[in-house]
């Protein structure tokens, strides 16, 4: 069903990227990785699924940087047919204290990038008249949490976004969703646990359980492979008429 189609993801040498492109991968679809991590042991895991496997390094930062990259997978795979918007980081600090730099770069790599990457892609999936926009935002574009005023402002203008590229295109063979993961173990949520178990005296494994217990009701992290098969579902068929939908998998998280 997939199978030839090419999908870029950003941010996608480790964590859900990761698990998103092998997902695809899985499927048939051919895979551009971009991140700041080891891209070679991605890149073999890939390429042993059976299809074509490219990287770059863009810094999701640098809308230069983005410009090349989707330039890139022009030249190598004639376009880009998903494009799977996942780069981001977090920085953890009151409104007061936040570092004006943290903000800005929150800003750019969580939310900016993806407008640079769907403006740059848009236009080969509308001549396509097929073409998949999946946005990694958050639970935390639908809710809130003190001290992640960056992170949360992006992830909530990352669904405005979607919804505003779903309606763009809602006539097209183009479709925009965004998923919103609760808590996923990758190295970005083990930094927090990391911080929790330092501050308050905690071990790995009481640290993890106080991070789920505060948010998370079924006390389970969501996995980077359930949130691949979320974006298959999207670029499958049956999900040709789900437009501008921020679909949340967060173990009731959002349901509190
Ligand atoms: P991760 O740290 O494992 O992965 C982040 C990826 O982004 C890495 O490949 C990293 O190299 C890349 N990256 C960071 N800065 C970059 C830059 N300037 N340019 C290019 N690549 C850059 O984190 P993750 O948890 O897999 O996060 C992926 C996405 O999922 C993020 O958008 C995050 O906000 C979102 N998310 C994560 C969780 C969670 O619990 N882990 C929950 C909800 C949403």
């Amino acid at each position: 069903m997939l199978k030839n189609k090419t999908a870029l993801v950003t941010g996608s040498t480790s964590g859900i990227g990761l698990g998103i492109a092998k997902a695809l991968a899985r499927q048939g679809v051919n895979i551009i990785l971009n991140g700041f991590g080891d891209a070679d042991s991605p890149k073999a895991e890939i390429a042993a699924l059976g299809v074509k496997v490219d990287y770059h390094g863009a810094d999701m930062s640098k809308p230069s940087d983005i410009e090349d990259m989707m330039k890139f997978a022009a030249d190598r795979f004639g376009r880009v047919d998903i494009l799977v918007n996942n780069a981001g980081i977090q920085h953890v600090a009151r409104i007061e204290d936040f570092p004006v730099e943290r903000w800005d770069a929150v800003l750019a790599i969580n939310l900016t990038s993806a407008f640079h990457t769907t403006r740059l892609a848009l236009p080969a999936m509308r001549a396509a008249n097929w073409g998949r926009i999946i946005n990694v935002a958050s639970v935390h574009g639908l809710v809130a949490s003190a001290e992640k005023s960056a992170y949360v402002a992006a992830k909530h203008g990352i669904v405005g976004l979607t919804k505003v590229t779903a309606l763009e295109n809602a006539t097209t063979g183009v479709t925009c969703n965004a998923i919103c993961p609760g808590w996923v173990l990758t190295p970005l949520v083990q930094k927090q646990v990391d911080a929790k178990a330092a501050a308050l005296g905690l071990s790995n494994e009481e640290a993890t359980k106080l991070l789920l217990g505060e948010k998370e009701p079924s006390m389970q992290f969501t996995t980077p492979d359930e949130l691949g098969e979320l974006a298959v579902f999207f670029c499958s068929p049956a999900g040709n008429n789900v437009r501008g939908v921020a679909w949340n998998m967060d173990g009731g998280w959002a349901a509190q």
